[in-house]
C-alpha cells in the first residue's frame, strides 16, 4: 500500500520549509509530506494524489495566504479529502479566524505560530489527528477505478471490457461521493462519463475499447509484420491453437477484438470440459490458457478487430479496423459467433441500459433483490440463470418450446428445478420492451394462447441463437447460408473443389476454400457448440497448418 501524505501549504518560503522538515523529521518514515506554496498549488497536489488513489491523512494550511486563504483552501480540500484532519497555522492576531474556522470548515485544530518546540506543541497535535484518522481513514485505491452511471450503455461497455479482460477495477456511480470527487480532481462533470483512472492516476474521458487496452497493460501493436499463423479470434478454439502454434515453435500472433475466453469467457461455471470435475469458471478457464500461449511465446493483441483477409501470392493479410494489417503464411479463423440481438419494438436502443446480451456478469450486484429474466433455453441461458439466482429476489426463463429438455444438459435442469427463485416460462416470448433512460418493462406473449402481458422489468438477459459475423470474409472464404465458414469435405460439391481452388489436392479437413486458411470452433460449419471441441478444432487446425507449410 502507498506511504498516506501530510500535507502542508504556507506562502511564506521559510515558515513552509520549517514546518516540512519538521513533519519530516518526526513522521517522514511512515508519511510523505507534501509542501506547497499556495492554495491553488495544494489543491492541484490534493487532485493528483486523489487520482492516484493515494490517501492523504492531514492537511496543515497557513491562515495568511493571499488569493486563497487557509480557511478557503480547507474548505475545497474538503470536497477531495473529506476524511483528512485540517488545522489551521496562525499568528496570534488571527485567533478569531480560526475559532469561526472550527465551524466554517470542521477545523480540527489550530495551531499558533512558531510553534517551537515542535516536540511540545506541533508532534502532539498531529499525533493525535493521525491516530484518529487512522481510526478512519480514506481507503488507498491503488488500483483502477471508473465512474460512471449506472444506465449508461458506454459506462456498462467499459466495465464489461475491463471484467471480462479480467482487470480488477472499483467502480464509483457519478453522484456517489466518491465518484463526485473523482469528477472533481479530474476536472470534469458527471456529463463527461465513464472516466477511468488508472492506477498511476492517469485519466481517461469516454474511452474506447482500444484506448482503454492500451493503458490497461494489453498489447495493441504487433511486434512483427510477419508471422507463421495468424489467429483470429481468442475465444477457446484460437487459445488452442495459439497453444499448440507457439509451443510448436510457430511464430504465433493471437488477434481478438474484445476480450480473451470469447464466450467460454462468459461462462459462469463450465461443468462438462474434461479435468475438472467440479467446473471451472469461464474467467478461471480463459486466464489459465491464455498466460499458457503467452509462456510459450505467442503473442496477443487486444482490441482488435480484424476488417479483411486478403491473398497475395503465398502470404495471407489480415486488416485491421484502423487500416494497418499483418501477413502470414496461415491464418486461423477461430471468430465463434456473437448472440442474435432480440429484434423487437422498444429493446434495441436499451441495450447496456438494462438489456444485456449474453451473461453480463458485472451486473450481478445491480440485480440483487430484484426480477431478473433471462431469453433463451440453452446451456448458456441455463448457466445464467443459476448464477444470477444468487442475487435476484427471482429469474425468470422465458423459453419459445414447452420445457428445457430439448436445448439443456440435464445437469443444468436439475440444478434450475432445485433452486426455488428459477421459474421457467413455457411458450414464452418478449414481444416489446420500453423504458425512457433504461429499461423498465417488457411484454410478454404467450404464444400458446396469444395473451400477452406487460410486467415491470429492469433487467433483460438475452441468450438467442448465435450469428458468425463472417461478413468481412465476403467474396473471399465460402461460407454456408447462415455465414458459417465451410471447410474440408464440405467444400467439395459432387467430389469437385470449390471455385478458384488452385492446388492438386482436396482442401484438408479444417482448411477453408482459401488455402492455408483454416477454420476452428463456433464459426466453422456444422461445428458442434462445445468448449471441448473448440480447444480440440484449434489444436487440429495447428497440425494442419504444419502440414500445408510442409507442402508449401
Ligand atoms: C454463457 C455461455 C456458457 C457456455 N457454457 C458452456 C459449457 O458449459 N460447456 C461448453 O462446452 N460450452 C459452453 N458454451 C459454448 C462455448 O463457450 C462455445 O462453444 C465456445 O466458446 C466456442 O469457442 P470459439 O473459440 O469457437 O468461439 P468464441 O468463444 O465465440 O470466441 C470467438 C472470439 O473471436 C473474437 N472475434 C470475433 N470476430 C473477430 C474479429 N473480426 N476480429 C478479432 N476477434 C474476433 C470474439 O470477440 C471472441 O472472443 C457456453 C457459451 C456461453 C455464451
Amino acid at each position: 500500500m502507498s506511504t498516506p501524505a501530510i500535507l502542508t501549504v504556507d506562502d511564506d518560503p521559510n515558515v513552509s520549509r520549517a514546518v516540512a522538515r519538521d513533519l519530516r523529521r518526526h513522521y517522514g518514515e511512515n508519511y510523505r509530506v507534501v509542501r506547497a506554496s499556495s492554495g491553488a498549488e495544494a489543491l492541484d497536489a490534493l487532485r493528483e494524489l486523489k487520482l492516484r488513489g493515494q490517501q492523504v491523512a492531514v492537511l496543515l494550511a497557513d491562515y495568511r495566504m493571499p488569493q486563497m486563504n487557509g480557511i478557503q483552501f480547507l474548505e475545497s480540500a474538503m470536497d477531495l479529502y473529506p476524511r483528512a484532519r485540517r488545522v489551521l497555522l496562525t499568528a496570534y492576531a488571527d485567533t478569531d479566524a480560526a475559532i469561526n474556522a472550527i465551524n466554517l470548515v470542521d477545523l480540527d485544530h489550530y495551531l499558533l505560530k512558531p510553534w517551537n518546540p515542535p516536540e511540545e506543541h506541533l508532534y502532539p497535535v498531529v499525533d493525535d489527528l493521525l491516530q484518529s484518522w487512522l481510526a478512519t481513514p480514506d481507503a488507498a485505491t491503488a488500483e483502477l477505478r471508473v465512474v460512471g452511471h449506472r444506465w449508461s450503455a458506454h459506462s456498462y461497455k467499459v466495465r464489461d471490457f475491463l471484467a471480462r479482460n479480467l482487470v480488477p477495477f472499483r467502480w464509483y456511480v457519478a453522484d456517489d461521493p466518491e465518484g463526485a470527487r473523482l469528477l472533481a480532481a479530474a476536472g470534469l462533470t458527471a456529463d463527461d462519463v465513464p472516466l477511468v483512472v488508472t492506477a498511476e492516476g492517469k485519466t481517461l474521458v469516454q474511452p474506447n475499447e482500444a484506448e482503454l487496452a492500451g493503458n490497461i497493460g494489453l498489447t495493441t501493436t504487433p511486434a512483427s509484420d510477419f508471422y507463421d499463423v495468424i489467429v483470429v479470434g481468442a475465444g477457446p478454439a484460437g487459445l488452442g491453437s495459439a497453444v499448440y502454434a507457439a509451443s510448436e515453435g510457430l511464430r504465433t500472433v493471437l488477434v481478438e477484438r474484445r476480450a480473451t475466453g470469447g464466450q467460454a469467457g462468459q461462462s459462469s461455471r463450465i461443468e462438462n470440459y474434461l479435468g475438472f470435475p467440479d467446473g471451472v469458471s469461464g474467467a478461471q478457464l480463459t486466464e489459465r490458457a491464455r498466460r499458457q500461449a503467452l509462456k510459450f511465446g505467442a503473442e496477443l493483441l487486444s482490441a482488435r478487430e480484424v476488417t479483411a483477409l486478403e491473398t497475395c501470392g503465398s502470404a495471407r493479410v489480415v486488416h485491421f479496423a484502423d487500416g494497418s494489417r499483418i501477413a502470414a503464411h496461415s491464418v486461423v479463423l477461430a471468430t465463434g459467433v456473437s448472440y442474435r440481438m432480440l429484434d423487437v419494438p422498444g429493446c434495441a436502443d436499451l441495450t447496456g441500459r438494462g438489456v444485456f446480451y449474453g451473461s453480463a456478469a458485472t451486473e450481478a450486484p445491480g440485480c440483487k433483490d430484484e426480477e431478473v429474466y433471462i431469453v433463451g433455453g440453452a446451456n448458456s441461458a441455463g448457466q445464467a440463470a443459476v448464477y444470477f439466482s444468487r442475487y435476484a429476489r427471482h429469474v425468470h426463463m422465458l423459453i419459445r418450446g414447452d420445457d428445457l429438455r430439448r436445448s439443456m444438459s440435464r445437469y443444468l435442469i436439475d440444478q434450475i428445478e432445485a433452486i426455488d427463485n428459477i421459474t421457467v416460462h413455457p411458450h414464452t416470448q418478449v414481444c416489446a420492451g420500453g423504458g425512457s433512460e433504461h429499461l423498465e418493462h417488457i411484454t410478454l406473449l404467450d404464444t400458446n394462447t396469444g395473451v400477452e402481458r406487460t410486467v415491470d422489468a429492469s433487467w433483460l438477459f438475452i441468450f438467442i441463437g448465435a450469428e458468425p459475423g463472417t461478413g468481412w470474409l465476403d467474396g473471399v472464404v465460402a461460407r454456408d447460408e447462415h455465414g458459417f465458414v465451410l471447410t474440408g469435405p464440405d467444400l467439395l460439391s459432387g467430389g469437385k473443389r470449390p471455385a478458384g481452388w488452385p492446388l492438386s489436392r482436396d482442401p484438408y479437413h479444417l482448411e477453408s476454400s482459401v488455402p492455408g486458411v483454416f477454420a476452428a470452433g463456433d464459426v466453422r460449419s456444422d461445428s458442434v457448440k462445445r468448449v471441448a471441441s473448440a480447444v480440440g478444432e484449434g489444436a487440429m487446425a495447428i497440425s494442419l497448418v504444419h502440414r500445408y507449410l510442409e507442402g508449401q
